[in-house]
């Protein structure tokens, strides 16, 4: 079942996805405007093993001012924020999806609370809480970083 303010116009789109790369809460102003919401738990997924997912019905934008690689998508057909996209050209690309579009699957913690100095709610877990642009920016690069190399070197199923 999709949750409210979250779109279900493509049932089953998300059906055969297995575990995330990472899953992380930002608090980033752009992910609260975006997603109506305090934060955005997400889980990141390789771009490339991401082929059940309907980006036709998708429209991507860039939220942010400046370069940024981050394209946010709304469904055109009901206007709800479904899942965001990131392309480092054409060498690799990752897709970050909210987890409430996920509880089917035996989703992993966050590895972090990124942005924490924008919450708009206090967050009493457990979770690692970082603060400021560049230690946020520092936790996704290194959240991208090993959760390739563990796949790369670590699993025997890639
Ligand atoms: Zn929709
Ligand atoms: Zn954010």
């Amino acid at each position: 079942m999709i949750p409210n303010g979250l779109c279900g116009c493509s049932p089953g789109e998300f059906d055969t996805f297995s575990k995330p790369l990472f899953r992380l809460v930002c608090h980033c102003r752009t992910c609260q405007l975006f997603f109506g919401s305090d934060y955005n738990d997400e889980c990141t997924f390789l771009l490339k093993d991401c082929t059940s997912l309907n980006a036709e019905s998708l429209e991507f934008k860039s939220y942010q001012s400046g370069f940024s690689p981050i394209k946010r998508g709304q469904c055109i057909q009901c206007g709800k924020p479904k899942y965001c996209k990131v392309e480092m050209g054409s060498i690799i690309g990752f897709v970050s999806i909210p987890t409430n579009y996920l509880r089917h699957l035996d989703l992993p913690p966050p590895i972090a609370h990124i942005y924490y100095d924008n919450r708009t709610t206090e967050v009493h877990d457990a979770v690692k809480k970082i603060a400021g642009h560049r230690r946020s920016q520092a936790a996704i690069q290194w959240a991208v970083l090993s959760s390739l190399f563990r796949r790369a070197f670590l699993s025997k199923d890639s």
